[in-house]
């Protein structure tokens, strides 16, 4: 973060035209007023829940069980746990985050999350 201030500071600060001395400013204005977003991105967790890569779907153990989450997903991602009968899950290789499962469930047991250092997760 700080080699991106120190560039977009100097970019405005050499650029011989008014183009360039303001094209950094959504930059640094974004890095006034968002800082904790961006130092939260660089930890790996999204605050806002927007970004897929950063993002995870789980499935509460007070699962009904209705199976609607099954028949939305697009790609199979949600599943039972083998040998734990009653036990739904999310698989994190299949998931492509569409949300639809987390707007299906009649019961409001799908959760959004983002942790720091997803890297570090067994
Ligand atoms: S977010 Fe989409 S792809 Fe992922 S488990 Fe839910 S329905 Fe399936
Ligand atoms: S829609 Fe909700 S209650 Fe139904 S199986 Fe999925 S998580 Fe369980």
């Amino acid at each position: 973060m700080r080699e991106i201030d120190d560039l977009s500071r100097a970019i405005a600060g050499l650029a011989l035209c008014g183009l360039g001395q303001t094209a950094v400013n959504p930059v640094l204005t974004s890095f006034q007023y968002c800082r904790d977003e961006y130092q939260a991105h660089v930890r790996g967790k999204c605050p806002a829940l927007s970004c897929k890569p950063l993002i995870d779907f789980e499935i509460n153990t007070a699962c009904k069980l209705c199976r609607a989450c099954f028949v939305v997903c697009p790609t199979g991602a949600v599943k039972l746990r083998a040998g734990q009968e009653g036990r739904v899950f999310v698989d994190r290789e299949l998931c492509s985050k569409c949300w639809a499962c987390y707007e299906t469930c009649p019961f409001g047991l799908i959760k959004v999350t983002s942790e720091e250092y997803p890297w570090l997760r067994k």
